[in-house]
């Protein structure tokens, strides 16, 4: 299969090629085209496998499929509305995660912001408020902005828990189960691990 066969937008592709990749992956061959359907996945894939892309390349296709199909916003960027929410247990992992995402989405209008504990905030809430698409966020920070009122999540549409058995092993799987209530417009959610412990298929029964 090449990626070519894949429902993804040109632009994308390209951004794609610049990187090397000819062929998807076997994760990236099973996952895209369910998610550019819309509908929810279970991913059982490693770091290393190309699950960044299984999942980063669709949802950019799709966010920019939506954009084209609505008016243009008067305020530009601001008007920006979190629509995809990627929750990631590590700020390594989230700082790759947002490196993809821009190179997979460089020259299309959409943006990716990362949030992740460790550093102040405040650069963090100053790029939130300039509105973004794709908010990358590990779980501790994300509920402290929520908390101080810095971030609506009530308009996101697809939510992707990356390394969900990581997300246990790290004792945030409280906290994941808080910010998946608050997401009241989600329409798609995409589980992702490399195990599946019963905490693990426990949770994906109840967000799948
Ligand atoms: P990941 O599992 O998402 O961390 O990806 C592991 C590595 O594989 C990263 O360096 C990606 O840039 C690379 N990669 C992802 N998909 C492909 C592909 N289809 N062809 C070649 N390299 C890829």
């Amino acid at each position: 299969m090449k990626f070519e066969e894949l429902s993804i937008n040109p632009g994308i592709l390209r951004n794609c090629r610049k990187m090397g990749y000819t062929t998807p992956t076997k994760i990236q061959q099973k996952a895209i085209p369910p998610v550019l359907e819309g509908r929810d996945l279970l991913g059982l894939a490693q770091t290393g496998t190309g699950k960044t892309a299984a999942f980063a390349l669709p949802i950019l296709a799709r966010l920019n499929a939506e954009n084209q199909q609505r008016p243009a916003q008067p305020d530009g960027g601001k008007a920006r509305k979190i629509r995809a929410l990627i929750l990631t247990p590590t700020r390594e992992l989230a700082i790759q995660i947002v490196d993809n995402f821009h190179r997979y989405g460089e020259s299309l209008p959409l943006k990716t912001t990362v949030i992740f504990g460790g550093v102040k905030q405040g650069a963090q809430v100053e790029q939130l408020k300039r509105g973004t698409d794709v908010l990358i966020a590990t779980p501790g920070r994300l509920l402290d902005l929520v908390g101080q009122g810095l971030l609506d999540l009530g308009q996101v549409e697809i939510f992707v828990l990356d390394e969900a058995d990581r997300m246990l092993d790290m004792g945030f799987i409280h906290d994941v189960k808080k910010i998946s209530a608050l997401l009241v417009n989600k329409q798609q959610t995409l589980l992702f691990s490399a195990t599946m412990p019963k905490e693990i298929s426990g949770l994906a029964a109840s967000l799948l």
